[in-house]
């Protein structure tokens, strides 16, 4: 994914008013953002935003769909570049086609996770295969501890065995939850896991309790501990808990994604698809990127890669959560 919000929109958020008794988690909700192209498949984008930059090293969270690609097009994601970050692609429904400067050629499909890592700098295009009629998924990205932000290109794939609860199921993508645990190496500890919830289930999950947590809502109506998250909201936990209960309260099954990881400790500068520290990490990579270098080339997308926007006028200032 491509950011293409170079202006990003400052929204209101935080706990909404009579969303529940209790005010420990912290409702963000989406702001709507378009992926460019002629036709742009819009996403529904929760992190970052004002109020919260990261929950653990999660720093971008994209949710799309159900769109019918005969209508929107689909995804059409021209080369771009990646630094300091890993790319998460996961999908509900659809099938993406996935190309790399590192020689990668992937085909992204539900249930399974294709986690690429950017490190110094890597470039990729996305696109919806031809069979695809509904895409449905999510975008995330990982922001990398500074010790390991320069590190090698990667591209790791991985399908969970799906773990079955009292009243749903768990996928788990990446750390631990449920007594299962994902193989796939991370840089910082983080939980990555889709949920699902039967009518009027609850779960009950044992959670970490030095990681901050965070619920992606895809479909139905969720109680996350007494606080109510519609579909598209993002519930924020701080850490400190060993248990999360979630109750299905809707007539269908239920599907979130967990997120999780202890809180990150850096400030970091991000814009468009970069990651860095300071103004001048994000000047030298999008001039690498303008002049060719350092990010490789992607073989086999019919297309110019895409240029990258124009810096601000005003220098970028590092993020990080207000504590
Ligand atoms: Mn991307």
């Amino acid at each position: 994914m491509s950011n293409t919000e170079t202006h990003p929109a400052e929204v209101r958020c935080g706990p909404r008013p009579g969303a529940g008794p209790t005010a420990d988690v912290e409702v963000l909700t989406p702001r709507t953002v378009p992926l460019g192209g002629p036709r742009a498949m819009t996403v529904r984008r929760t992190l970052p935003q004002r109020a919260r930059t990261l929950i653990g090293a999660w720093c971008f969270a994209d949710h799309y769909g159900p769109d019918d690609v005969a209508a929107t097009g689909g995804m059409n994601v021209a080369p771009h570049p990646h630094t300091g970050l890993q790319t998460v692609s996961w999908l509900f429904s659809g099938e993406i086609e996935h190309r790399d400067s590192l020689g990668t050629h992937a085909l992204v499909r539900p249930g399974e996770l294709n986690l690429m890592t950017g490190g110094l700098g890597i470039c990729h295009s996305e696109v919806s295969t031809p069979g695809t009629r509904i895409l449905h998924g999510v975008q995330l990205w990982v922001a990398l501890p500074d010790e390991h932000r320069h590190a090698q290109r990667d591209f790791q794939h991985y399908a969970p065995t799906p773990v079955p609860l009292d009243g749903g199921q768990a996928l788990v993508f990446l750390g631990t939850l449920a007594g299962d645990t994902s193989p796939v190496h991370t840089f910082t500890p983080l939980l990555g896991a889709e949920l699902s919830a039967d009518p009027g289930a609850t779960l009950t999950l044992g959670i970490d309790p030095d990681f901050e947590h965070g619920l992606l809502v895809d479909t139905g109506d969720i109680r996350a501990d007494g606080t109510v998250l519609r579909p598209g909201e993002l519930g924020c936990l701080a850490p400190g808990r060993r248990e999360l209960t979630l109750t299905n309260t809707g007539p269908a099954r239920a599907r979130l994604i967990l997120l999780g990881g202890p809180p990150f400790q850096e400030e970091i500068v991000m814009w468009w698809n970069f990651i860095g520290r300071t103004h001048e990490d994000i000047v030298r990579a999008r001039r690498d990127w303008q002049e060719g270098r350092r990010f490789g080339t992607v073989t086999g997308y019919d297309g110019a890669p895409l240029p990258a926007p124009e810096l601000p006028n005003t220098p970028l200032k590092p993020r990080g959560n207000k504590r």
